[in-house]
């Protein structure tokens, strides 16, 4: 396809339009004040309007050997097949937007009466990289691959593919939980590892690797913006019956609770794919793949997104006037109050060719200015954010 302007003004092309709100929860807050503060760490955010849809901004890094082996690449899967880095990122995306915009009843206590909140937050896929690179190759818990390869880390959420030699379950490591910080980084091993695993499994399907991935990705994002296991620690063992170990919201049961005050005959944390089972935790902040978030969890993430994690959002991307004049990989999201489209410099006509993808974000205005194309298999979309409230 080839699109060619002279002059367009795209004034609104709303897209992400709010999701349905149910009735706000009256569960108590008390317990989620610790999280809701803003950067300056001494602002409780109070009520945080957690009906309003919020989209944050995340990258994804796929790390390589040296000798271009071990990960997706630019132009495949370095399996044989065609699926990019880029086009698996976009599919996980998908995913974990997908999970995002429904929420399940919590499986534990049995026959609870705790709301089920619209979760009302996305994700936006900013830039994908590739690093070859065999210092950073194996999984581990430094920060200096964050800190050797982070883009944009004040804005932008970064998601870290790495592997453990010899391994295909997915693992992950977040580097923060609290909404005043600035390093926000999820490290996840064997994402590739795994997809091979199932390309190799004739009775495998490529949603088992989505499922897979796209729950890691969203319980370690759930980290990131401020959430707790619910029945485990937080390095992963399961919580003793002990009233210390807690997530530190009132709407999630303790594994404390569920022997002393609902007399479970066995642990809530079961494991993966276990969260339909009785008495088993179905949190996505467990490890059972599943999908639920409780009002007060809810309430923390946009706690976080409504203060101190504000700036990793679209709207907080799309106040100031921007011009663009190149576009391509690996930026795919581009964000501006009044963007503009054109030639500038010595550059030629701004132009995406094969298989790239832009998408505009925009709060005002977009303004084409001379030539624009759009070429091959390449993609271009437009969206109207509407800026932060302030
Ligand atoms: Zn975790």
């Amino acid at each position: 396809m080839k699109i060619l302007y002279s002059k367009i003004v795209i004034i609104i092309f709303c897209i992400f339009s709010s999701i349905h709100i149910k009735a706000q929860s009256t569960v108590n807050l008390t317990n989620c004040l610790p999280y809701s503060s803003d950067r300056s760490g001494n602002t409780p955010c109070g009520n945080p309007n957690s009906s309003e849809l919020k989209i944050l901004r995340i990258n994804v890094h796929y790390f390589l050997r040296n000798n271009g082996t071990g990960n997706f690449t630019e132009t495949g899967d370095n399996n044989g097949g065609t699926l990019t880095g880029y086009d698996f990122s976009r599919d996980v995306l998908e995913w974990i937007n997908g999970h995002a915009a429904w929420n399940s009843t919590q499986n534990i206590p049995a026959m609870n009466t705790i709301p089920t909140p619209p979760k009302n937050y996305q994700y936006v896929l900013d830039a994908v990289y590739f690093h070859r690179d065999n210092s950073h190759f194996n999984f581990n818990f430094s920060s200096s691959t964050y800190n050797t390869y982070k883009e944009n880390p004040d804005h932008v959420m970064q998601v870290l593919l790495t592997d453990v030699q010899g391994q295909t379950s997915v693992a992950g490591y977040a580097s923060s939980l609290g909404h005043t910080s600035t390093t926000k980084y999820t490290k996840l091993a064997n994402v590739y590892s795994q997809y091979v695993a199932h390309a190799q499994n004739p009775n495998a399907e490529y949603g088992w690797t989505m499922h897979s991935v796209g729950g890691s990705f969203q319980h370690e994002l759930g980290h990131l913006l401020g959430l707790s296991h619910t029945v485990r620690y937080n390095n992963g063992p399961p919580c003793p019956y002990s009233p210390s170990c807690d997530d530190g919201c009132n709407d999630t049961v303790s594994a404390y609770d569920m022997l002393n005050t609902y007399n479970a005959t066995h642990h809530p944390a079961c494991g993966w794919n276990q969260g339909n089972q009785p008495g088993c935790s179905n949190n996505v902040m467990d490890y059972a793949g599943a999908n639920a978030l409780s009002p007060c969890q809810i309430d923390i993430i946009h706690c976080g997104l409504g203060g101190g994690l504000k700036q990793y959002r679209v709207c907080d991307a799309v106040i100031n006037d921007k011009t663009i004049c190149h576009f391509g990989y690996p930026q795919i999201a581009y964000y501006g109050n009044k963007v503009t489209i054109e030639a500038c410099g010595n550059n030629p006509t701004p132009t995406l060719h094969d298989n790239e993808q832009a998408n505009i974000y925009f709060s005002n205005e977009v303004e084409f200015h001379g030539g624009f194309e759009v070429r091959g298999e390449a993609t271009f979309e437009v969206f109207h954010v509407a800026a932060c409230p302030s």
